[in-house]
């Protein structure tokens, strides 16, 4: 053996440890399988998932087998694929599954809050019906006394102030009573600036002097200020309804004034504020009614408002021709 042939054969008896080659490939063929079998063991729950996909034989491969080496090879790779396929599976169902259970958390923590009064139960109920207001001017009140009658002997013996605040303290009972705010106000009320309810109303008398035969009856006049002409067309119309059937009094179209329209509340209120103003009768010839059945001439007004107030039907506010 020459120099090359005895350190050939040196490397050989190291890596070897002395083997025959066939004995060296044996021992690597053992221990190729056995670390193949720990693995295979370690993965075999992942492996039974893959129900689809049908992991090999676990068993050994048989040891006597000249070039074992590529089976080993080829497992190792069988056995990578279904721990790649748990570790996949795995990872998307924690990545699926925890984000949707924290998401579900939020959304049940969201609803939660939705549906649970964040206040307490008196605070919503003192404010989550907050109460209409409605105002109501007794005509002259805290300024003059409006028209006048005097008796035989030249007294005042009634006053157009006293009559109207007679008719608004029954409008706001009657109103109170069902459940709104009002407020009653006199002729140059300083809450009158920029005032805002659902409805203003201002209730006034005629005069007390005779005239002729047709000075009976009432007039109502709407603002020409508000910012919505057809709910004060509307408010006007249900007073004049509602007022006439009450009454059975005669509606003067014709004979509303310009201070009737262009009354001083009415550029004084908040312009959203729906509003009118009501003579309810004249003092002399209607001074029975408006004196004597208070209660009937304030129930007028009081479903009057109603009318406007809850929508109700309501019949177009007559024309001058058809009244008589
Ligand atoms: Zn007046």
């Amino acid at each position: 053996m020459n120099e090359e042939g005895r350190k050939k054969s040196q490397w050989f008896d190291y890596m070897t440890g002395g083997r025959s080659w066939r004995a060296f490939w044996h021992v690597i063929c053992e221990r190729i399988i056995i670390i193949q079998s720990i693995a295979q063991t370690l993965i075999s729950d992942g492996t039974k998932m893959e129900s689809t996909n049908p992991t090999p034989d676990p068993k050994p491969e048989p040891q006597h087998k000249p070039k074992p080496a590529p089976k080993p090879k080829r497992r190792v790779v069988n056995a990578f694929f279904p721990t790649v396929g748990v570790a996949i599976l795995l990872a998307t169902l924690f990545t699926a599954w925890t984000p949707t259970s924290l998401f579900a958390s939020n959304l049940q923590e969201q609803l939660r809050l939705i549906l649970t009064p964040q206040a307490g139960p008196n605070t919503v109920i003192t404010t989550a019906q907050p109460q209409l207001r409605i105002g109501i001017v007794a005509g002259h009140n805290g300024n003059d006394s409006g028209a006048v009658c005097l008796d035989k002997d030249g007294q005042v013996d009634l006053k157009e102030a006293d009559v109207n605040l007679a008719i608004a303290e029954l409008v706001q009972k009657s109103l109170v009573g069902q459940g709104f705010q009002v407020d009653l106000l006199n002729e140059f009320d300083t809450r009158l600036n920029g005032y805002r309810a659902v409805a203003l109303i201002s209730i006034h008398n005629d005069s007390c002097e005779y005239i002729n035969d047709e000075a009976t009856g009432f007039k109502v006049a709407s603002s020409l200020e508000t910012r919505d002409v057809n709910r004060a067309q509307r408010l006007t119309a249900c007073l004049v309804d509602r007022y006439q059937r009450a009454t059975n009094l005669t509606f003067h179209a014709g004979s509303i004034t310009g201070d009737m329209r262009e009354y001083h509340a009415f550029s004084e209120i908040d312009p959203n504020t729906i509003t009118a103003i009501i003579e309810t009768g004249f003092l002399n010839l209607d001074r029975e009614i408006l004196t004597q059945e208070t209660e009937r001439v304030a129930g007028g007004v009081t479903q009057g408002i109603l009318c406007f107030i809850n929508n109700e039907s309501v019949q177009p506010t007559p024309s001058p021709t058809l009244a008589p």
